[in-house]
Order: C-alpha cells, then structure tokens, then sequence
C-alpha cells in the first residue's frame, strides 16, 4: 500500500521509522501515525478536513465467514480507499473497522461534499460486492466529517465532532456520510446501546406478553417496538390475515398493507420462514420487483404464523436502508416472535 516513497514527501516522515509507520494488516497508516499526522496539521495551522469511516455491521462479516474474511474485507476496502484519496489526503487504520481520511485540498462546503459524495457513490471503495477467498458479500460504510479550523480549533474537539457525524450517519441507517454543520449537529450525545444478548431479549418479550397491566394491542406495539431497536433495522410488522397491521415505529418506514399478504403467502409456502439471502435473487420477479420497489425494501425476513396448518398471518422484518446480511441471531428471534403470536392467537387474543 504507501510505500516509503509516497510518504517521503511529509516533513511529518522525516523523523518517523517506517517499520511501524503503517498499519501491519492494512497497508495503510498506522493509527498513531495518521493522529500524529493530523495533530501536527493542527500546530502547524494547515487548514484540512477529518473524515472517520466505520465499515456497517462489519460484525456479520466476521461472524457469517469468519475472521479471515472479515481481515481480507478491511485489507480490500482500505487499499481502495487509498486509491480513491490519492495524493488529495492520507489514510490511517483507526482501530477495528474504522479508518481516518485526512483531506488536504479543501475544508469547503462543497468540494467536501463531492469528495465523500465520489467516494461512497461511484462503488470504487464501498457500495459494492466485494470477492474474499470465495465468498462474495455487499459492502457499505458510513462517514462522518468535520475541518479544521471552521469547526474546531483544536485536535481533540474536531475529532470529538467528526465522531458526532459518524454517529448522526449510524443513526440515520448507515450507508450514509455526515458533514458536521454546527447548527444542526453540536447538540447530538453518543449513546452506546447496551448489549442486550439473545436470551435476554427472549425474556424481555415474554415479560412484554404476559404483562397484563397492558392491553394486547399495547404490548404488541412493544415488543414489535422493541425488536425494531434491538436489531437496529427499519420496521417490524405484523400482518394478519384479517388485513389487521401492527408496526413497530411510526409505521410508514416499509408500508407494511394487505397486498403484501399475497407475496408473503408465496414465500412461505413451503417454509415456516423465508430469509432471501438477499433480494437481487428476485431480480426476475415481476411481483416481487414491483412490490420492493413499492416498499422501498432492501431485504427483509418473513415467519409466518399459523396453527394446525391454518395461517393467521405474517411476522416481518424489514430493513430499507441497508443490505443487511440476516444473522442467526436474527432469524431465531424471527421464529420465537412467530411462536408468540401463534400463543396468543391460540389464546383467542390476537383480533
Ligand atoms: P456498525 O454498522 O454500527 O459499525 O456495526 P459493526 O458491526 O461494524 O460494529 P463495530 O464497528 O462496532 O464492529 C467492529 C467489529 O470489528 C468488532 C470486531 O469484532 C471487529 N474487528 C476489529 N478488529 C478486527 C480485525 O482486525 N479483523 C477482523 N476480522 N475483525 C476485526
Ligand atoms: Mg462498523
């Protein structure tokens, strides 16, 4: 990846020792040498702007292909994110999944913005299938940006607001970039999520169902509500075949509605559940093209409810802003919401 003589040319390398100047799976520069890099742009007044880039849900890379796959996946993305940067910044491993991109040309507005807009559009770095050994998987990431001096006047404060952005674009859904403006990010707290494990939120919806403080339609809502949170994905729906729709959320991210009953019929007709690797397989499908696109779907899983045979209806989760790649995590808890609602359709309480 940078080679000595690619770095030659920053006084910054003059003292430093090329050994540990680059990150050893990577290529790219090291962590303390691309803060290093950026805290002496600081001192020396040099006017840049600071973009941290987080892989998404690179976790289920890992855990769907493995470690290897998941070190051959940052190697990809961080040779061809040196590529698209170029001689205009440098680039560093943060740590895990995330690099730093130090861009020299410009702290402007707009010349910022087509940056990062090239960068994730044109598929060069992110936005496209990637080949590890012989695996093939879609990869997205997401940004968040701020410059130096506008934003911040010290180190410390525009990497604190860079993070902000990056955390805005996580929030927002992912795939996304997020150039800090002060006025409408100063005010954003990072809130790291608890980690709630999978037999945890097993209870936690059990506790939902049998809380009779609470009317069905009420614990419904939560526990669609708190699945939707969990999995950090769009929507979680449920449809019943009396047309009846329950949503987590607002409700309008997926519009679930009964013309989805018939492709969901289709889909499991011979499953209980049915979990598209992901939707490009029905590139074909007139119906469910029409459908995806209606909805604005990116991908979603289906359990169907039924008992004795008889279906009542469909659980769904639906994810419209990224490919998510569904874990295992995901699907058991897609089939134990299934069997909840068979309970308390059994239980005559589902209208
Ligand atoms: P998000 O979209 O919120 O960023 O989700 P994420 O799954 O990408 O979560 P996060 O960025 O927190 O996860 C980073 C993961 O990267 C966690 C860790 O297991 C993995 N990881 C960290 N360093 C390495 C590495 O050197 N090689 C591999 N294969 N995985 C790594
Ligand atoms: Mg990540």
């Amino acid at each position: 990846m940078y080679s000595i003589d690619d770095l030659k040319k920053y006084d910054y390398f003059n003292n430093i020792d090329f050994t540990y100047a680059l990150d050893s799976l990577t290529g790219v520069l090291s962590r303390a040498n691309i803060l290093g890099f950026a805290k002496q742009l600081v001192e020396t007044n040099f006017p840049f702007t600071m973009a941290i880039m987080d892989i998404d849900n690179f976790k289920l890379v890992n855990d769907n292909y493995g470690h290897m796959v998941g070190d051959g996946c940052l190697k990809y993305v961080a040779e061809k994110l040196a590529l698209y940067v170029g001689e205009d910044g440098l680039v560093g491993r943060f740590g895990g999944d995330e690099f730093i991109i130090l861009y020299f040309k410009s702290t402007k507005y707009d010349d910022v913005h087509e940056f990062l807009e090239g960068l994730l559009n044109d598929g060069k770095v992110v936005r496209r299938k990637i080949s590890v050994g012989n695996v093939k998987f879609y990869v997205t990431a997401t940004i968040g940006c701020a410059t130096f001096p506008n934003d911040a006047k010290n180190y410390d404060d525009l990497f604190i607001i860079a993070d902000k952005a990056l955390y805005r674009g996580k929030t927002k859904g992912r795939n996304c970039f997020i150039i800090y403006v002060e006025a409408k990010h100063k005010n954003i707290e990072i809130y790291r999520k608890e980690q709630v494990t999978l037999h945890n939120a097993f209870s936690r919806i059990s506790e939902f169902v049998n809380n009779d403080k609470r009317t069905i339609n009420e614990r419904i809502k939560y526990i669609l509500d708190f699945v939707a949170d969990y999995l950090q994905i769009s929507e979680a729906a449920l449809l019943l075949n009396n047309k009846t729709i329950y949503t987590s959320g607002d409700g309008y991210q997926c519009n679930v509605d009964d013309d989805c009953l018939k492709i969901f019929e289709k889909l499991t007709a011979h499953n209980n559940i049915f979990i598209p690797e992901n939707l490009h397989n029905y590139q074909n499908d007139e119906k469910m093209n029409k459908f995806i696109q209606d909805k604005k779907i990116i991908t979603f899983i289906v359990a169907k409810i039924s008992i004795s045979k008889k279906v009542y209806g469909y659980i769904i989760l639906f994810e419209e802003k990224i490919t998510r790649i569904w874990q295992e995590n995901d699907k058991a808890l897609l089939i134990y919401l299934g069997k909840v609602f068979e309970i308390l359709h059994y239980k005559d309480m589902l209208k």
